[in-house]
């Protein structure tokens, strides 16, 4: 998709097919789209004066037509606990998103945004309360992942959609990012190590399972009844756990791929042992994974959980023979754990 500043098309949002289009229109040869494309995702040039195998009359003309979009760090803020690294990148237009690598066993993940704030109005979770500004471009997203292995030298090795902003309403930027990190002449990064998380909007998971991209999916799904899932999270009063759970069945079919589902346990909300039989039911003869996250306190929010109430409810859900696991609290010194990622830089 061609996306448009000041009249420039955004050169990193450019699928391969996409930047040769444009540059047989300049009248250039199919070649030199592949040398652009290095530049830009392999050796990751900040201008394109930087492309010295070019000639300097091509190089004006990309700087006529094209614009190289650049993130830069308003702050980086580092856990003392762990090897956790935060963010906060300012983007072209003076908006601000966050980013997160985090460090585990098998390597660096980083957790990158996809929106300027949120619409889904999740009660939980602190990237709603600012409300929601635009969606991000795929160079934006891109832009995440080079800025930050610039900066800290590490390599990234995974990648999770799990930052600011729901992915599924920023579909198309989204798969557009997707395949430029995959692509064979980019970062090549197998998506099988991308995970994709979202609130549950249904029509969008069907689309996303047609393109078998080998991503997994991961469902907010943080209650096993409609009453309780409305109470927190407004997506369900459109698409019910009903619809939903059918188009997490549709998408195993088609993909092949085992679904993970988020369970964010709140105290005295959705953290019983009726709640986790509830659960049970809900995904039996589903080839999936739990994973329960103690909610994150937000200063907001009265929502608290502890890690022995996770590993209760993850023995009731053992129990039951749902396959579950609590998910690790990373970076909570730098507020970089699940559902605490804010924007309250804007100047
Ligand atoms: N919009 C997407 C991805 C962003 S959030 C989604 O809803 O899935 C990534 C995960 O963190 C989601 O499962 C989200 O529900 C969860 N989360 C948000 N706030 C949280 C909090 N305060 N404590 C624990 N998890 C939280």
């Amino acid at each position: 998709m061609l996306i448009y500043n000041d009249g420039k098309i955004d050169i990193l949002s450019l699928l391969p097919n996409e930047l040769e289009e444009q540059l047989l229109a300049l009248g250039e040869k199919k070649f030199r789209a592949k040398q652009i494309f290095n530049w830009l995702h392999v050796k990751r040039v900040q201008s394109f004066d930087d492309m010295t195998n070019l000639s300097v009359q091509l190089r004006n003309l990309l700087k006529e037509k094209f614009c190289l979009k650049s993130l830069f760090i308003a702050k980086r803020l580092e856990s003392n606990t762990d090897n956790t690294v935060k963010y906060l990148y300012r983007l072209n237009d003076g908006n601000h998103i966050e980013s997160v690598i985090m460090e585990y066993s098998y390597g660096n993940t980083i957790c990158v945004s996809t929106q300027v704030g949120c619409k889904m109005g999740c009660r939980f979770c602190a990237s709603t309360i600012a409300g929601y500004k635009r969606s991000l471009t795929a160079s934006e997203i891109l832009l995440q992942i080079y800025e930050s292995e610039r900066d800290s030298g590490r390599k990234i090795s995974g990648v999770v959609l799990m930052g600011i902003g729901e992915p599924l309403d920023n579909f198309e930027n989204v798969v557009d990012f997707l395949r430029l990190l995959s692509d064979e002449n980019g970062t090549n990064m197998s998506l099988r190590h991308v995970s994709v998380s979202t609130c549950g909007i249904v029509p969008r998971i069907y689309e996303l399972a047609e393109l078998k991209l080998g991503i997994t999916l991961s469902i907010s799904l943080h209650a096993s009844n409609n009453q309780a899932r409305s109470e927190i999270m407004p997506i369900n009063d459109r698409y019910d756990i009903n619809e939903l759970l059918t188009a997490c069945r549709h998408y195993f079919k088609v993909t092949g791929r085992r679904i993970s589902f988020e369970y964010a346990l709140i105290d005295g909300h959705n953290d019983s042992r009726k709640d986790a039989e509830e659960l049970a039911d809900l995904l039996k003869n589903f080839v999936c994974h739990v994973n329960i996250i103690p909610v994150n306190k937000i200063k907001e929010r009265n929502y608290r959980s502890d890690r022995k109430s996770a590993n209760r409810f993850r023995q009731y859900l053992e129990d039951l023979g749902i396959n579950a696991t609590v998910r690790r609290t990373l970076g909570a010194d730098i507020d970089a754990a699940c559902g605490q990622l804010r924007r309250e830089y804007e100047i």
